[in-house]
């Protein structure tokens, strides 16, 4: 029969516990004692959740801020002696670059093993061990080596097979203390090659001769390589069945060793739809039949859910469709008692919400030139220096500023109804008004109004879409203890009424410099909220394309004539195997040239951020904005290198100032990055800003 197994529940806690203890840590408001009880207890928490549901759960998932890091430390990559220095390396003066986990929306900081010498690596640092001998309870978590690796940068190609092996020996006497260790590679799901595939079989040659039993959990995608990893000497293997495509139909035509576990991911870690658990329960008894040691899991970890869906008041049909990660617990032990053959009353009848014909039938009217702008890139620049009349290295910002406490205190009252809107709006011209004056002091050439009416970039745009609802508490973490609450998509996209044309068109109408409307793209907005199932992807991102053209249609009425959309997750939202780009890219490039169709006049810039920007230039050049800005600070301007190897025509801005960093930037680094960029373009193209949004 078979157990349960889940991992990956959210750290955040109900409360955001996680955010706050740290948080208030940084601010000197409490001691290092103090916070570390504190994670301790949310720690304690997370194992009690798992242990009301589920048969089995790792220990140790917690972390101080990433465990990626943590990682690089237990292997003697880095060296911290107290939290002080921990913490610098997150996020002071020593921080990491940062950049997505997989295809997700969390960040992590990436270890950098150039000019590491393989002998200086050693165990430095048996975090499982603490926290097993601590919580007496779980199975020792860990990342595992291959992903470790294959997720840090720096080592030289040819060095990467040795740091594999020297890590794996790391890792046997680690692992050699336990009796059974969970351990993550998510890496297996990548586009490997066969070298690599052979680095993974050295690597857990030697792991695997420890005394001590190895659940290996591999999700996000299907594995490549299944039936080398069936031989590997580990116990358990975890697939994800809900996203790993050809995972099941593979495994059946190769079976599964009869010595080992097969831990099904059969509930979904990315997206909240209640589990279909009859069908569930079909695709066990399938498996049942090709592999004698059956256990249900979870298919990603549970952490990019929300933690319950029992703070929420939304639509109550809704909600009856909903599960987040506790939710998805319960529906683990439904599928084993399912499975058992017990009598199981929850069987999940989906909600069919109806179709807005108007919405539809725009999507099926589209036709190719709605994806194609009236005039070239040339053509368009031209009557733009015209109006524009910017000087050289024109400087401007991402858009937001910070959110000051006494903007989110006033939005708080204004959702609360304790202030009316006309106090609220007034509130914000206010502020609006305060930061035009400041950018014409400071000399910036193109004004923002500065985002405070917005709480998240795309959850201001879900409050005002139709189809879309957004939650009070289903707050994941991006990176660190930073949290955002993604919407949920649940019917046809439209647009009410005017998203943001009375905040820009204010902020312009105080000052001469132009002012630029502000946008979230519409894969952002797919790729941070959680989307329906029940149409084609691709059709709700047009849905949300047009909502956006609309907008920039009545900007351009308001005299606003350059636009900023944001596509910070342009990159992450791309399938993991470069085989399934090309169906993401083509609708993915469509939805931005849908949504920016503007007049010639019109200036379009994009800005993206925090991903390998090399893989996918020529995806971006195909976006057909005017100008675009990206991050460029940790990689000191390097990026621009992409842009090298592409004929490159349009105007960039290379981020000069790390928004995730309290440390005020030097000036000759700013300039530094400035003269990288201008050794490959013209000078004449270039811009000066941020990396990102000011409100971090
Ligand atoms: N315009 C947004 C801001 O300035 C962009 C944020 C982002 O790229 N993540 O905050
Ligand atoms: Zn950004």
């Amino acid at each position: 029969m078979a157990t349960s197994y889940a991992f990956g529940f959210p750290r955040l806690g109900k409360k955001r516990e996680y955010k706050k203890v740290i948080e208030n840590y940084w601010k000197g408001q409490s001691s290092e004692k103090e916070l570390r009880d504190a994670l301790d207890r949310i720690q304690d928490d997370m194992l009690m959740t798992y242990a009301r549901s589920v048969d089995r759960y790792p220990v140790g998932e917690m972390t101080f801020y990433d465990p990626m890091f943590d990682t690089a430390l237990m292997i003697g990559l880095y060296r911290s002696e107290n939290l002080q220095e921990y913490y610098d390396f997150c996020r002071g003066k020593n921080a990491l670059e940062m950049t997505k986990w997989f295809n997700t929306n969390y960040h992590y900081l990436v270890p950098d093993l150039s000019g590491v010498s393989i002998d200086r690596l050693a165990l430095n640092w048996n975090k499982p061990g603490e926290y097993l001998r601590n919580f007496k309870r779980g199975i020792p978590y860990l990342i595992g080596p291959f992903t470790f690796l294959k997720l840090s940068k720096g080592a030289q190609p040819d060095q990467f097979s040795d740091i594999l092996e020297t890590v794996g020996e790391i890792y046997r006497q680690l692992i050699d203390e336990f009796d059974e260790v969970h351990m993550d590679e998510p890496g297996f799901v990548m586009d490997l090659s066969r070298e690599e595939i052979r680095g993974i079989q050295q690597c857990y040659r030697i792991i695997g001769t420890a005394n001590c039993k190895i659940n290996l959990f591999t999700y996000y995608d299907g594995v490549d390589f299944l039936k080398e990893l069936f031989e590997l000497p580990v116990d358990g293997i975890g697939l994800d069945f809900v996203h790993g495509n050809d995972n099941l139909k593979k495994l059946k035509s190769y079976g599964f060793p009869d010595d080992k576990l097969l831990i099904a991911g059969l509930v979904d870690g990315r997206n909240v739809w209640r589990t279909d658990i009859a069908r569930s329960v079909e695709v066990l008894d399938d498996l049942s039949n090709h592999a004698k040691n059956l256990a249900v899991s979870n298919g990603a970890p549970l952490y990019h859910l929300p933690v319950t869906t029992e703070n929420e008041s939304l639509d109550p049909e809704l909600m009856e469709n909903l599960a987040f990660a506790e939710e998805r617990l319960h529906e683990l032990s439904l599928i084993t008692q399912a499975h058992k053959g017990l009598p199981v009353e929850e069987w999940y009848s989906p909600t069919d919400y109806g179709t807005d014909e108007s919405v539809t039938k725009r999507i099926s009217a589209l036709k190719e030139k709605d994806f194609v702008r009236t005039s070239t890139y040339r053509e368009r620049k031209g009557l733009q220096e015209k109006w524009l009349n910017l000087p050289p290295f024109p400087t401007t910002t991402i858009g937001s500023f910070p959110q000051t406490s006494e903007v989110r205190k006033k939005r708080a009252a204004f959702k609360s109804r304790k202030i009316s809107s006309e106090e609220y709006t007034s509130f914000i011209r206010e502020k609006i008004t305060e930061l035009i004056r400041m950018q014409e002091e400071w000399g910036l050439d193109v004004l923002v109004h500065g985002e405070f009416e917005r709480s998240d970039m795309v959850e201001f745009f879900a409050e005002k879409l139709a189809g879309i609802a957004t939650t009070k508490n289903g707050w994941i973490l991006s990176y660190g203890t930073r949290g955002y609450r993604p919407p949920i998509i649940y019917g046809d996209v439209s647009r009410p009424k005017p998203l943001t044309i009375e905040e820009i068109a204010y902020a312009q109408s105080l000052t001469e410099k132009p002012v630029k409307g502000m946008l979230t793209g519409p894969v952002t907005i797919l790729a941070w909220s959680y989307v329906r199932e029940d149409v084609p992807v691709q059709d709700v991102s047009f849905q949300i394309g047009l909502s956006l053209q609309d907008e920039i249609h009545d900007y351009e009425s308001a005299g606003i004539r350059i636009v900023q959309v944001d596509e910070p997750a342009f990159r992450e939202k791309a399938p993991i195997k470069k085989r399934d780009w090309d169906d993401y890219f083509d609708w993915a490039v469509r939805s931005f040239r849908l949504a920016t169709n503007a007049n010639p006049e019109t200036q379009i810039h994009t800005h993206m951020c925090y991903s390998e920007f090399g893989e996918i230039i020529d995806k971006i050049a195909q976006l057909d904005f005017d100008v675009i800005f990206i991050e460029a600070t940790r990689s000191k301007g390097n990026v621009i290198q992409s842009f090298e190897r592409i004929s490159f025509d349009r105007q960039i801005g290379l981020g000069v100032w790390d928004i995730h960093s309290p440390a005020v930037p030097e000036v000759k680094d700013m300039k530094e990055i400035i003269r990288r960029a201008s050794r490959v373009l013209p000078k004449e193209n270039l811009w000066i800003n941020p990396d990102c949004g000011l409100k971090t």
